[in-house]
Order: structure tokens, then C-alpha cells, then sequence
């Protein structure tokens, strides 16, 4: 149990950060603060995804990611009413393509029953062509919940809120030690800086291990691997193409969706993205490297594992992002109409995706409490959907 009394710092301010400072301040906590190692807030993967609000379709019943999906994505069409915020509920069509992707597409319509998606319906062929006139397919599901926004938009709202109801937000603060005193914990900054707290949160994405383990919680040798996703865009004369989402039937054993198609909330078509080992955990580009990253990526023995497991996905992935024709290729399965001159590099992100020794990508969430330390270790996609979900748990855990 905390007291409102409490110093509370948030080391991260992504949309986590940003969405779990605001819920301690609406609780009435008072000292509250977010650093950020960038310049401004939000300048990595909470500004750099597919702008998707999930309904929760592909997640196991009962995890974390089901419950919060759920919760996360009613709360977020409410946040985005309340606060003006543009967002569209365009609904999604996931599409089997081959005839051995029908029995997945089953127990995906099945699963999205089990976790109570609203609306959600089978579609022969022909139904797909009604909401995706361009789309070949053997038969798909409608998700007539999902929806579109930009997620950089909703964390500045926050940033707003935060900064409106007192708490603090300093940029270009990045923490690079903790000082453990008995009565206090102090953060060391990178600046020379130090900050005392009662209570530590961690938010920090790609480098959620790397301050795991600073704060000392147990992370069980697992480690964050940058996977890169580079999209394409579609030019403005061929974005008829695309009325709404076109997912394919993802992969069981991967935690990536595969390459879909995505209106944006801006306008425009994003088609991506791919899933690729990215050489710096910043490394937006293959040209981004950075040593001792790409070392500490390589020599884990997870990631060795995974390799060994899926060699020819591994490899398969590595040529699609430097051939343009091969991801044209993995488009034309659900859009055959679509040609190279229909689309152009578009940007990327990077995925914070936690691996355990064994080789296997951690599908859930995992959210650790340990004293005064919290570490949300590992928070891919849907946490940006979630992000208000997350932040009810992580405070409830706390006050409770
Ligand atoms: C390509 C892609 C597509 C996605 N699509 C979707 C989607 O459609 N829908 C959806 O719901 N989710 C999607 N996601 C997932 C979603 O974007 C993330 O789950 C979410 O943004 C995670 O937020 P975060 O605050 O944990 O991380 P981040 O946004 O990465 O924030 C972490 C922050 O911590 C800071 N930091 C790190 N180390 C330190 C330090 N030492 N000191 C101070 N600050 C530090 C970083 O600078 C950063 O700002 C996607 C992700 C990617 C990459």
C-alpha cells in the first residue's frame, strides 16, 4: 500500500509512462515524475507503430493482454471522445489466403468469441469483397471494433493532463544508476544529476531489462530484442486500394501479425511492417549500428536458439526488408492488384520484444512488482491500445 505522500518516479516517458504518471496524479498523488532520456516525450515506439486500437482477437483467454486489450480499447475510444482526439472505427478483416490457412482462421474467429470481441463474424470470399473490394482471400473474419489513431497524438494529451495537474516531465534525462539508501532509493542521471523516490516505475521499452536490472529485479536472464518493422506506403493514387485494416492469418508461432495494410488516421496506407533484428536497439535504419548492442543481441543465447529454431523465417526476413519485390510479394497475397510502382519505402519501428534463454518470445505482458520497484518488462503491441488499461493495473496494484 503507497500514500499519496510518496515520490513517485517514472523512469520512460513513452505511452506508459505518460498514461500511468496521469492515473497517479487523478488518484491524487501529488509528487510525480517522468524522465526521458530524448528531447521530448513519446519519440519512440509509442510514435512509431501502426496507429491500430486492438480489440483483443489474438490474444490466449485470460492473459494479460486479452484482459487489458479488452478493457484498454473502450477505455481509449472514451479518452479520444472526451478529449477531442481524431480516431475512426474502421473495423478490420483478417483474410486466409490459402486453403491450409482456413482451420487457423477458425480458432482465431473462435478465440475472439472466448474473449468477448463485440461484433466479431465469419465472412465467405465474397463478404470480404464487400468491405475490401480488392482483396483475394478463401473466406476471412470482420472485427468490426477495431480502429485507427494516432497514438503520439494521445500521449501529448496526456503530457498535457500530467503537466496540468502538477506532475513533472524532464527530458534529456536519462538514468544510468540507483543509489539504494535505507529510507530512499536515488536515481543517478546521466548528466551527473541525482533524483530520490519512494517509489520507482519502470517504463523504459527498448531498454526495459537494461533498468530492470539497475532497480536489482530478477529478470531470469531473459533480454529485450529490437525487432525492427519497416512499412511501405502506398501512393495517394492507388490508396483506393485499401478501405480499412487487411490482416493476414498471423503466424502461430511468431507474436508478429504479419504484413498488413493500414489506413492511417492522418490519411495515407502504411504495409508492414516486417519483423527484423534491428543493429542498435535505436536502429531505425540498417545503416543505425551500434557494437556493443548488436554484440549483446548475437551472443544471447535466446536469440541463438530462435535462430536455430526458425532459420528459414529468420533469413526469410532479412531478405524482404532489403528486397523491395519480396515484400511486394507477401503484399500481393492479400492485394493482388498491388505493383511495385504502387508504393514507396515508408518509416519503421522498433519492437521491445523480451526473449527467455530458451528462444521463445514472450507473448504476454509482463508487469513486475518487487518492493517499491515496478518494471513494466515486456509491453509490445497492444500496450499502446492498452496504455490506460496498463495504467489502472499498475496503480491499482499499488494502492491496493
Ligand atoms: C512497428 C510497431 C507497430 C505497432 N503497432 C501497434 C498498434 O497498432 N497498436 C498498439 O496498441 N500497439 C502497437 N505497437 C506497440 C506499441 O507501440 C508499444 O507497445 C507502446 O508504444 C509501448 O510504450 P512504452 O511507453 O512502453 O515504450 P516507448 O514508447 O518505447 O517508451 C519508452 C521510453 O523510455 C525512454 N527510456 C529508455 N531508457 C531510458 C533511460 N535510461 N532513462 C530515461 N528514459 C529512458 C525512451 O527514450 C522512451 O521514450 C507497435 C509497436 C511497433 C514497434
Amino acid at each position: 500500500m503507497i500514500l499519496q505522500k510518496e515520490k513517485i518516479i517514472i523512469i520512460g516517458g513513452g505511452i506508459l509512462g505518460l498514461s500511468i504518471a496521469r492515473k497517479f496524479l487523478k488518484e491524487g498523488f501529488k509528487k510525480i515524475t517522468i524522465l526521458e532520456k530524448e528531447k521530448d516525450i513519446a519519440n519512440h515506439q509509442s510514435s512509431r507503430n501502426s496507429g491500430v486500437m486492438h480489440a483483443g482477437l489474438y490474444y490466449p483467454p485470460n492473459s494479460l493482454k486479452a484482459k487489458l486489450s479488452r478493457e484498454g480499447i473502450l477505455l481509449m475510444k472514451d479518452y479520444c471522445n472526451q478529449n477531442s482526439i481524431k480516431w475512426e472505427e474502421c473495423g478490420k478483416v483478417v483474410v486466409a489466403t490459402s486453403q491450409n490457412e482456413l482451420e487457423r482462421l477458425d480458432s482465431l474467429f473462435n478465440n475472439g468469441k472466448i474473449n468477448q470481441l463485440i461484433g466479431i463474424k465469419k465472412l465467405t470470399a465474397k463478404e470480404v469483397n464487400l468491405i475490401e473490394p480488392y482483396v483475394e482471400s478463401k473466406a476471412g473474419i470482420h472485427v468490426p471494433e477495431e480502429s485507427i489513431v494516432s497514438y503520439k497524438e494521445v500521449a501529448r494529451k496526456y503530457k498535457e493532463e500530467i503537466i496540468a495537474f502538477g506532475g513533472r516531465i524532464l527530458c534529456s534525462s536519462k538514468v544510468v544508476n540507483i543509489n539504494h539508501h535505507n529510507e530512499y532509493k536515488e536515481l543517478v542521471l546521466q548528466n551527473g544529476d541525482k533524483l530520490c523516490g519512494d517509489i520507482i516505475i519502470s517504463t523504459a521499452g527498448l531498454y526495459s531489462d537494461k533498468i530492470s536490472k539497475i532497480l536489482g529485479i530478477d529478470i531470469e536472464k531473459k533480454q529485450i530484442l529490437p525487432f525492427r518493422g519497416e512499412y511501405y506506403c502506398l501512393k495517394p493514387d492507388y490508396e483506393y486500394l485499401v478501405k480499412s485494416l487487411i490482416y493476414p492469418v498471423p503466424n502461430p508461432k511468431l507474436p508478429f501479425l504479419g504484413v498488413h495494410f493500414t489506413k492511417m488516421i492522418n490519411g495515407g496506407v502504411e504495409a508492414g511492417p516486417n519483423a527484423i533484428l534491428a543493429l542498435a536497439r535505436e536502429g531505425y535504419k540498417w545503416s543505425d549500428i551500434n557494437l556493443n548492442e548488436l554484440y549483446e543481441s548475437i551472443s544471447y543465447i535466446g536469440l541463438q536458439r530462435f535462430i536455430l529454431k526458425y532459420p528459414l523465417i529468420s533469413a526469410g526476413e532479412i531478405i524482404r526488408s532489403l528486397s523491395k519485390n519480396i515484400f511486394l510479394k507477401s503484399l500481393q497475397k492479400l492485394i493482388p492488384d498491388i505493383k511495385s510502382e504502387m508504393i514507396y519505402r515508408g518509416p519503421s519501428g522498433i519492437r521491445a520484444q523480451l526473449m527467455n534463454q530458451k528462444g521463445d518470445l514472450e507473448q504476454d505482458f509482463d508487469i513486475r512488482i518487487k518492493g517499491n520497484f515496478i518494471s513494466i518488462l515486456n509491453a509490445p503491441s497492444p500496450a499502446a491500445t492498452s496504455s490506460l488499461s496498463i495504467a489502472d493495473y499498475v496503480v491499482r496494484s499499488l494502492i491496493s
